[in-house]
């Protein structure tokens, strides 16, 4: 007999079976009901004490663990204890609405602001509702949705996962995860990843999946076997054991099984994320996302908390590379500062580079901070611009850096434009990076961040992988390296087609280099050249992560 397989998108490789355990669900609000004149007075005490109950609950959480988590849970905590939401639900009651409602209604009120601001507050959205739902749980004493605690280890399903779920989140307990929505670059993906454990997202049909129903999850094809055999669990653990055992017995540089070298190295987007990044088995960074020193803040830092901070990174990765990304402000990444409020299409605005003609004195600061953290560093120290459109802004660009006496300027590939004349960037600047994020965004005109477009955003579709030859074969005829920085990097069957496509240096989350770097060692270039015209030649990015898997499986 054959198991039933549900389909999504893997975006975590590798895989694991086990029972599983659903989200608890969202509170469904009961029918309006009327209050009298004389219900009001308890009816705002209950609302209020049960925002007070949730956000205590998250202050304990958040004191029982550490680091992001521990951050993720105490912002959460000032969310829902703040006096402007407690007046707004009291005030909704007082004018005819129950409990329920008036929260509900109150954070719908916040959520749209939210949502109107777009991008990264956009994304927040999920915390909202994630506080509505726990709120609403608490007034009317339902269980409080949030992780499942079923006392074995279990594969978590989920219609999509709220952070301070992630969060919390116990890698002990928990043997992979599936979700219903979210997309490639979702949350969800970026924490399986993070967290080493196999994941599949955008798998509608896992609504079907009830608590204790057996599967094996494979986070490298997408796939979820329902009522596996005992025999297909027993050849996927063995497949798993041997996986892990070749990539503890592999360390250092990337290279294929016939020594072509491929430098594998890491993507920094948090000064919290240092530690592990440095101590990752790398040749340095290979996409350094600046932001993090701008985001939440009304102006640019200054030159000085620059350079202390460019010092640091630099410091911890004497004697390796480290790709300085200037500053990409704008759609997914706004900056009061630095974007404008107006623009109707902000991702098609004035974001990334483009940001630096508007406002010059920002990337000056930036590139002399660069420049005096780099001196005496030690660090080999790169420098790229985001979002770079034509060759005249990489000319303007690589100019710029080098008046900096920075030795080494680099264009990102993240506008289908740019990849069609990657010859002509390619000429004017040292190097080429992929943004496959970006570049999947423009080249479907699907927003990254909506969860609903997730397979227009698969980076194994044909078109994204013409694109990435083109920029690569422009960067061997320029004699120019040209490297992937995107979420495509992190997938090891798909790190082998980018290979084969000519790539020459992958950049990913520290905890996907050794996946990528065991499958790099079992393919000779050659074979990473067939399995690249493999996934060209299919139709769809489901077709060519399927056949290139089915070929690297035989
Ligand atoms: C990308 O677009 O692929 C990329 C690496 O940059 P970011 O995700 O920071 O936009
Ligand atoms: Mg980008």
């Amino acid at each position: 007999m054959t198991s039933a397989v549900l389909t999504g998108i893997g975006v975590s490789a590798g895989s694991a079976a086990g029972e599983v355990a659903r989200m608890a669900p969202t509170p469904a609000l009961p029918e309006p009901r009327a209050l009298t004149e004389a219900d009001v007075p308890a009816e705002v005490a209950a609302a209020r004490d049960a925002l007070r109950q949730v956000a205590a609950d998250l202050e304990r959480r958040a004191a029982a663990v550490a680091g992001e988590a521990a951050d993720v849970l105490s912002a959460q905590a000032l969310m829902v204890a703040d006096p402007a939401l407690s007046d707004q639900v009291e005030a909704r009651i007082r004018s005819g609405s129950d409990g329920a409602h008036a929260i509900t209604d109150a954070f719908g009120e916040f959520r749209a602001a939210l949502q109107n601001a777009g991008g990264y507050f956009a994304e927040r959205v999920a915390d909202l509702d994630d506080l509505r739902d726990r709120s609403v749980a608490s007034l009317l004493d339902l269980p409080m949705p949030g992780l499942p605690d079923p006392g074995h280890p279990y594969v978590l399903v989920a219609a999509d996962l709220a952070p301070a779920d992630t969060a919390l989140l116990d890698p002990a307990q928990v043997l992979a995860l599936v979700t219903e929505r979210g997309g490639p670059t979702s949350h969800t993906a970026i924490l399986a990843k993070t967290l080493g454990l196999p994941a599949v997202v955008g798998c509608d049909s896992a609504a079907t999946l009830t608590d204790g129903s057996s599967v094996l999850v494979d986070g490298t094809a997408g796939a979820i076997h329902v009522d596996p055999s005992p025999q297909a669990v027993t050849e996927a653990a063995e497949r798993e054991e041997h996986r892990r055992r070749r990539s503890e017995s592999l360390h250092g540089p990337g290279r294929t099984a016939d020594g072509h070298p491929v430098k594998l190295l890491v993507n920094l987007g948090a000064s919290n994320e240092l530690a592990a990044a440095a101590a990752a088995d790398s040749e340095g960074v290979g996409l350094f996302r600046t932001e993090f020193l701008y985001l939440d803040r009304d102006r640019a830092p200054s030159a000085e908390e620059q350079i202390a901070s460019y010092r640091e990174v630099f410091t911890a990765f004497a004697g390796r590379r480290v790709v300085v990304r200037t500053l990409d402000a704008g759609a997914d990444k706004p900056l009061p500062f630095a974007t404008a409020a107006d623009e109707q299409n902000p991702a098609l605005g004035v974001r990334g580079l483009r940001t630096a003609t508007r406002d010059p004195e920002l990337l000056e600061t930036q590139l002399a901070a660069i420049a005096d953290a780099s001196a005496g560093s030690g660090a080999e120290v790169w420098v790229m611009a985001p979002m770079v459109s034509v060759p005249r802004e990489a000319a303007e660009f690589a100019e710029r850096v080098r008046a900096h006496g920075l030795r080494s300027a680099g264009a990102m590939v993240e506008v289908p434009a740019a990849a069609l004349r990657a010859d002509g960037l390619a000429r004017v600047c040292d190097f080429l990076s992929v943004g496959t994020n970006d570049l999947a965004q423009y080249a479907f005109a699907a927003d990254r961040t909506l969860g609903g477009l997730a397979e227009f955003l698969d980076p194994w579709q044909p078109a994204l992988l013409d694109l990435i030859r083109m920029a690569a074969e422009a960067g061997a005829r320029q004699d120019r390296p040209v490297g992937v920085c995107g979420e495509a990097a992190a997938d090891p069957a798909l790190a082998v087609v980018l290979v084969g496509l000519g790539v020459t240096s992958l950049s990913a989350a520290p905890s996907c280099l050794s996946g990528v770097r065991t499958a790099l060692a079992e393919r000779t270039l050659e074979d990473c050249r067939h399995l690249a015209g493999i996934a060209l030649a299919a139709p769809d990015a489901t077709t060519a992560r399927t056949k290139v898997l089915a070929e690297t499986a035989s």
